[in-house]
């Protein structure tokens, strides 16, 4: 939960760490909702100024969730990239997969966060640099805009264009799983496409081969 203080009250919202758990420094990505209690303010805030951040985080988009396979699947759509942010800089999501796919789905061009950090910082990345050219593949599609990639990521699996595009062979429960984070509607058709190929999702930790993480509420 990360916060700050309004009219002497804490105004607190759920939000998702984009910096990697070895980090010094705690990094998110938001939404600006232009009207919103919490992120109006937040866009405002100067070096200087006092957050509030609870001490516990929680979550269920956690590797030690899910069965041991080959290709890790990350769907994100908006701000649902960043606990996979996270997630790219953590050196056992390499060590645990053969590859890593990171996929974002967005409206316009301009809402792909990160590009250049996934696709010049990161590659030459001291210690990650040779598991992420080696691992990682990045999947940014755009709906509202001519983009080289565009659509709606459920569409790009259902249709199978995202695995052709990819040169991976269609999912399935014995070697692929994903994390998914994004938009409620989002969640709800990728959970279907899924569960019809068989996947079943990671429930009260035990482990299985998706899990899944709300990026917003409507
Ligand atoms: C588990 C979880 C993790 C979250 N992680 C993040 C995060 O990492 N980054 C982030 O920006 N937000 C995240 N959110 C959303 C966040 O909690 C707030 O909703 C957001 O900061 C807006 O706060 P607000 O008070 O300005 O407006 P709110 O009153 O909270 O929201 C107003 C409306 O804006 C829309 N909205 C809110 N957040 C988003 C969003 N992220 N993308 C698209 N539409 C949105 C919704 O329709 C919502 O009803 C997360 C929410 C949940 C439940």
């Amino acid at each position: 939960m990360l916060g700050m203080e309004v009219e002497g009250r804490p105004l607190m919202r759920a939000y998702s760490i984009a910096s990697p758990n070895y980090d010094d420094e705690l990094e998110f990505l938001s939404i600006k909702v232009p009207d919103g209690p919490l992120t109006s303010k937040l866009q405002d805030i100067k070096v200087g100024d006092e957050l509030l951040v609870s001490s516990k985080p929680t979550g269920t988009l956690l590797l030690d969730h899910l069965l041991k396979g080959r290709n890790l699947y990350l769907i994100s759509t908006g701000t649902g990239l960043a606990p996979f942010i996270s997630i790219i800089q953590d050196p056992t999501v390499y060590e645990r997969f053969d590859n890593v796919i990171l996929t974002h789905g967005v409206r316009y061009v301009s809402e792909l966060a990160y590009q250049d950090f996934i696709l010049k910082d990161l590659p030459e990345n001291e210690f990650l640099g040779d598991d992420v050219k080696e691992k990682l593949i990045y999947y940014p599609t755009v709906t509202r805009e001519d983009f080289h990639t565009q659509g709606r990521l459920t569409d790009l699996m259902n249709t199978e264009k995202l695995f052709v595009d990819i040169c991976q062979s269609i999912p399935n429960p014995e070697h692929d799983r994903f994390m998914i984070c994004g938009s409620p509607s989002m969640l709800k058709e990728t959970c279907c496409i899924l569960e019809q190929m068989g996947f079943e999702e990671s429930r009260q930790g035990i482990k299985a081969h998706y899990v899944i993480e709300r990026a917003f509420v409507e």
